[in-house]
């Protein structure tokens, strides 16, 4: 991919955390945001890096990499996941964490932003190896996480289980149970009602009232849908549900299309079954980077980063784009999507009904007090509406598209919280 200039300064398109500071750089530009605080904002707080030691099961040890980068404290513990990926990057895991910052600002909940990862491929790995690099990870990282320091959650590749052995092995730790700790636990452990589902849900709520907006009707509209983990296969069942017709849908290796519309339950049978899409009947096959360019009216990326540049935005021809996934689309496609007239909805608001539920945990957890699930579900909706309706009329009033609207919503509020705490220097 290519090193983009835009006549201010350069950036490589494929890089996340420049992507990201692009698009931060520039909202920090049309906000005037003061220079110090401009310095200030621009950097993490505190990257850790871990080489973590497992026994593996034949016996021999080998040792992983692991990050947790804490970007920004400002407006409450950082918050964000951790993912078990072979190709994870400490700039990918850089722009994860800043963008958790901006995601918790987004929707006005009093996190600031982190993000972990460790460097390994899952899929190689038994759940006793897993067990093991999970719990020598989590004891690197015990004098920087709490539930007032940073509470980490699922992400790619981990998952409740994941959750509950951070748990156990902070709780070793500190000697007393803490389950505030970490979200995206197990129900039976603490976790929230409507966890698993929320980052789904909440992409739910965002469309729906994007479709209001440009005068469509869920019935009429179709959806290609990029991944069916638990961003895109719960949305597709929601979105199904509600009365969207789902035209495409994709796995890792491959994805499916029928212009008529899927039937859904099948998909989701099959996949359940074959652990993949391939050869599901009443479809035609289609790749990962073909079904973004299909004919549809709402796309919904929900599996990785830099999927839309600016090779293939041009060709993108859905009427709304959600982002379920985090930095699926790369700045130097933001323009072509503009001028082509693509109602985007961000991925710092669309995909933020995840950490949104987490907050709910979290709240629940140091209550000792459990929702009930149709709770959660109001709550998350009350807070993904205001959400979406908070950028779309800010985007109004400065004459900015969606994602620029975000970015100024999200750093005038950390920007503002940092300036009233004050610098202690
Ligand atoms: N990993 C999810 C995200 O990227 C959830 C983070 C959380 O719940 O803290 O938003």
């Amino acid at each position: 991919m290519a090193l983009v200039d835009d006549g201010i300064r350069q950036f490589r398109e494929d890089n996340p955390f420049e992507s990201m500071m692009w698009r931060f750089d520039n909202a920090a530009r049309l906000l005037d945001l003061d220079p110090d605080l401009y310095k200030v904002l621009r950097v993490p707080n505190r990257e850790i890096t871990v080489y973590i030691p497992v026994f593996m099961d034949d016996g021999h040890i080998e040792v992983f990499t692991g990050y947790r980068v804490q970007h920004n404290f400002a407006r409450g513990p950082a918050k964000g996941g951790i993912r078990y990926a072979p190709d994870v990057t400490i700039d990918e895991v850089r722009a994860l964490a800043a963008w958790m910052t901006w995601k918790c600002a987004v929707v006005n909940i009093p996190f600031g932003g982190a993000k972990g990862g460790v460097i390994c491929d899952p899929s190689q790995m038994s759940q006793g190896e897993l067990e093991r690099m999970t719990r020598r990870y989590t004891a690197e990282l015990v004098d920087f996480i709490g539930p007032e320091r940073d509470v980490p959650a699922p992400d790619m590749n981990t998952n409740e289980q994941t959750m509950a052995w951070i748990m156990d092995t902070y709780s070793m730790h500190v000697r007393h149970t803490v389950t505030a700790v970490v979200t995206g636990k197990p129900v039976d452990l603490s976790g929230s009602r409507g966890r698993r589902e929320a980052t789904g849900r909440g992409l739910l709520f965002v469309v729906n009232e994007a479709v209001k907006k440009l005068g469509m009707r869920p019935e009429k509209t179709r959806v290609a849908i990029q991944g069916s983990g638990n961003v895109g296969g719960i949305a597709a069942k929601l979105m199904h549900e509600t009365g969207y017709q789902i035209v495409a849908i994709s796995d890792v290796r491959c994805g499916i299309y029928n212009s008529k519309g899927l039937d859904l339950p099948k998909v989701m049978t099959h996949l359940a079954k074959h652990k993949t899409l391939e050869k599901f009947p009443d479809a035609e096959p289609v790749t990962n980077k073909d079904l973004l360019e299909l004919d549809c009216d709402v796309l919904l990326p929900a599996a990785t980063e830099n999927q839309i540049t600016s090779n293939n935005a041009s060709r993108i021809r859905c009427k709304i784009l959600a982002e379920g996934a985090n930095g699926p689309t790369t700045a130097a496609a933001d323009d072509i999507l503009e001028s082509n007239g693509v109602f985007v909805i961000p991925d710092i608001l669309a995909n933020a009904g995840g950490v949104t539920c987490s907050y709910f945990e979290w709240v629940q957890n140091r209550m000792g007090y459990f929702w009930k699930e149709e709770m959660v579900n109001e709550r998350l909706q009350d807070i993904m509406v205001a959400s979406f309706h908070d950028v779309c009329k800010y985007a109004e009033s400065h004459a900015v598209n969606n994602r620029v609207a975000a970015y100024m919503l999200a750093i005038d509020r950390v920007a503002y919280i940092t300036r009233v705490r004050g610098i202690y220097a």
